[in-house]
C-alpha cells in the first residue's frame, strides 16, 4: 500500500520506503491511503492465532508482503519476549482486560513494535545506496527500545539522546550500559520536548544532512511519527478482541472500551486505527498524567503547549507536544491536508492551535480523555495491588485511574474495557515499592528484589542482568551540539 503525507495529498509512497523515510518531504506524518478492513469472521480467525500471525496479518495489510516475508519478521520479533503469550490477557474484576504490553527486552510497550522496526528498515534497505542513520529523541522508553531493537543490525547506526533529569534510574542504567558497535548515547540539557525539538531541528537542517550523507548515511527516525513504529502497534488490540471472543469473555460484535496510558499519541492512535479497520471499539479513554495538554484539547479544543511541564513518576508521558495527535486531526478533517498545514503551522508559531466546535463534538464521539495526578496514582497502584495482588506501574495506574473515573460518569455502564498495560512495574519498582509499602528505596534494584518479594513473583531477567553490566556513555550536551556529537561518532 502507499502512504501519504498530512501536508500534503500529493506525495504517495510506498509503506516501506515511508519506514526508511520516516517523515513526509513537507514534515507531515505518513498515513495509509486507505484503512484495510477486517470483517467479524476474521476476528474469528485471527483468535485461533499465535501473536506473532496476528501481528504478520497486519504487517501484511499495509505493506503488501507476499509469502512468509511477514511472518519471519514477526516471529523473530517476538521471540525475545518473556511470555509465550507475548501479549498476556491478564482479567481483573468483572469487566476489565489488561493486555501485557511490557515481556519485551526492555520491558515497555515500545518493544512491540520496536522489536519489529528494524527488520522493516532491514527490508527497506534494501533499495537504498546509503545505510541508515537513526536519530531518536526518547522520555525514557523509546530510547532503550530502539537501541536493543537496533543493536547490531547491519547497515544501520543509531544515536539516542535523553533528557539528562528526565528519566527514572532504571531507564537510564539501560541506556548507558547499551551494547553494540553501531550503537550512541546522549544525555541533553533540559526536558523531553527540548530533546525532542533538538533532534527534530537535525532532521531539517539540510547541512547537517549533508554532512551525514558524505559519510554514506541517510537520516531516518524510530520515534513513533514513523509508521513503522504505528503499525505493529495495531496488532494488539486485534489479537486481545480476538483472543477474548475465542475466549467467551466478549460476544462476537460487543463494543469495547480501550483505555491508554498517553503521551505521544502514539499508542492510542492505533488503537483509532484498529478501530478505523472493523475493532468493535465503543470509546478510547485517552488518560493523561499532570501534564495534561490533551486532556486539555479534548476537552476544550485547544491544544497549547503554552504550560509548565511537570516531571511525573511516569515519565514516559511527560510530554507536551503530542506528534501523533496530527494523524488524528487528519481523520477528523476528512484527510484534507490544508487544515492540517494551517494547524501545524499555527502550533509551530504560537505553540497553540484551536478546532472547530463541530471536530471537538467528532473527537468526543470517539474518545474520553482525563488526568491524574501523582497521589491518585500512587493511591491505583495499592489499590491494585491490595484488591487483585496485581502489580501496576505508574504509566498503566495513570490509564487505571481515569478509567475508573469514567466509569463513575457512566453509571452503570457495563462495556468491557480493555487496558494498555505499557511498562513492568519492576522498571519503576522505586515508585511502585513506594505506593504499595511506603518504603522509600533509592537503589532500583533493591527496590525490584523488594516489590518481587511483597508480591511473590520473580525478578524480569533483563533487570537482573543489568546490574553487572559496565556504564559505556557518559556524555552529555547542550541541545546545540547534537549534529557535533552524531558527526563525531559516524
Ligand atoms: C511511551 C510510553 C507511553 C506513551 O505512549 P505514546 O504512544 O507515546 O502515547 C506510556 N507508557 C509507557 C510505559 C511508555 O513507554
Amino acid at each position: 500500500m502507499n502512504l501519504i503525507s498530512t501536508r500534503n495529498s500529493g506525495e504517495s509512497i510506498p509503506a516501506i520506503a515511508a519506514v526508511l523515510k520516516g517523515i513526509a518531504s513537507d514534515g507531515g506524518l505518513f498515513v495509509p491511503e486507505v484503512f484495510p478492513i477486517i470483517t467479524l469472521d476474521m476476528f474469528t480467525e485471527l483468535g485461533k492465532m499465535p501473536y506473532y500471525k496476528v501481528a504478520a496479518r497486519v504487517l501484511s495489510a499495509f505493506f503488501g508482503f507476499q509469502d512468509d516475508t511477514a511472518e519471519d519478521m514477526t516471529r523473530s520479533a517476538y521471540a525475545r519476549f518473556d511470555d509465550r503469550e507475548v501479549v498476556p490477557i491478564q482479567k481483573l474484576g468483572e469487566k476489565e482486560y489488561v493486555i501485557e504490553l511490557f515481556h519485551g527486552p526492555t520491558l515497555a510497550f515500545k518493544d512491540m513494535a520496536l522489536q519489529v522496526l528494524p527488520r522493516l528498515m532491514e527490508r527497506a534497505l534494501q533499495n537504498s545506496e546509503q545505510d541508515a542513520l537513526i536519530l531518536t529523541a526518547t522520555s525514557g522508553d523509546t530510547g532503550k527500545a530502539a537501541l536493543e531493537g537496533f543493536c547490531d543490525v547491519p547497515r544501520t547506526r543509531i544515536a539516542t539522546f535523553y533528557p539528562e533529569d528526565g528519566v527514572a534510574q532504571m531507564q537510564k542504567l539501560q541506556m548507558v550500559t547499551q551494547e553494540g558497535e553501531n550503537t550512541y548515547v546522549c544525555a541533553v540539557k533540559g526536558n523531553f520536548d527540548d530533546a525532542q525539538t533538538a533532534v527534530k531541528r537535525l532532521f531539517a537542517d539540510p547541512a547537517f544532512g549533508e554532512e551525514v550523507a558524505k559519510k554514506g548515511y541517510t537520516l531516518s527516525s524510530a520515534n513513533s511519527i514513523n509508521f513503522g513504529r504505528l503499525c505493529p502497534q495495531i496488532a494488539y488490540y486485534l489479537y486481545a478482541y480476538a483472543r477474548l471472543v475465542a475466549a467467551g469473555e466478549i460476544r462476537l460484535g460487543e463494543e469495547v472500551n480501550i483505555a491508554v496510558p498517553t503521551g505521544n499519541f502514539g499508542n492510542i492512535l492505533a488503537a483509532y486505527y484498529a478501530k478505523r479497520m472493523g475493532l468493535p471499539v465503543e470509546r478510547l479513554i485517552c488518560a493523561s498524567n499532570k501534564n495534561t495538554v490533551l486532556t486539555d484539547f479534548f476537552e476544550g479544543g485547544v491544544y497549547s503547549a503554552n504550560r509548565e511541564f511537570y516531571k511525573t513518576m511516569s515519565p514516559s508521558m511527560d510530554i507536551l507536544i503530542s506528534s501523533n495527535l496530527e494523524r488524528l486531526l487528519f481523520e477528523l478533517y476528512d484527510r484534507n491536508p490544508r487544515y492540517i498545514q494551517e494547524i501545524m503551522e499555527e502550533l509551530n508559531e504560537n505553540g497553540r492551535f484551536t478546532v472547530d466546535s463541530n471536530i471537538k463534538v467528532r473527537m468526543s464521539r470517539d474518545f474520553y480523555a482525563g488526568f491524574t495526578d501523582e497521589y491518585p496514582t500512587m493511591r491505583t497502584i495499592k489499590k491494585m495491588f491490595d484488591q487483585y495482588g496485581y502489580l501496576m506501574d505508574p504509566h498503566t495506574a495513570v490509564a487505571q485511574h481515569v478509567y475508573e473515573e469514567y466509569n463513575k460518569l457512566m453509571g452503570a455502564d457495563d462495556t468491557p474495557t480493555i487496558l494498555a498495560a505499557t511498562a513492568s512495574p519492576f522498571k519503576f519498582a522505586e515508585d511502585v515499592l513506594f505506593s504499595i509499602s511506603k518504603e522509600r528505596v533509592d537503589d532500583p534494584f533493591l527496590a525490584a528484589q523488594k516489590l518481587a518479594g511483597l508480591a511473590g513473583v520473580g525478578i524480569p531477567d533483563a533487570i537482573g542482568k543489568l546490574a553487572h553490566k559496565k556504564q559505556r556513555f557518559s556524555d552529555v550536551a547542550s541541545a546545540g551540539e547534537l549534529g557535533g556529537k552524531v558527526l563525531e561518532n559516524l
